[in-house]
């Protein structure tokens, strides 16, 4: 009982953080956003080298600190959000490439 009132409240909590993103944004013109301009798939891209550049291009962003910090109290579980890439709720500094990490982490691709 405790843990579905808890809940719920985190879930209002989290709805008007998105609320308050979305009426920020709205206060700023849609070609300031580059979420907005750009193909938003590139911000839940799958290879690194995408996922970088959506991140570079948070760092212009006029409501970037709002929507990292918006991201980091709804523990995002995937995407490109404030500049950074989340998983699974946390900060991650990148995204790894598919396939198996190699046994030699010097070992240069053929
Ligand atoms: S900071 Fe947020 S709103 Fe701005 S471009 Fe990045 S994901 Fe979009």
């Amino acid at each position: 009982m405790t843990i579905s009132v808890l809940d719920r409240n985190r879930a209002a909590d989290a709805a008007h953080d998105l609320g308050d993103l979305h009426d920020a944004a709205a206060q700023v013109d849609d070609e300031l956003l580059p979420c907005r301009t750009n193909n938003a798939e590139l911000w839940f891209a799958e290879t690194p080298a995408d996922v970088e550049h959506a991140k570079s291009l948070c760092q212009g962003c006029p409501v970037q600190a709002m929507c990292l910090d918006g991201a980091l109290e709804r523990r995002e579980p995937w995407g490109v959000w404030g500049g950074e890439l989340f998983l699974q709720g946390v900060v991650i500094p990148r995204k790894r490439p598919r396939g198996r990490p190699r046994k030699n982490q010097n070992e240069v691709a053929a």
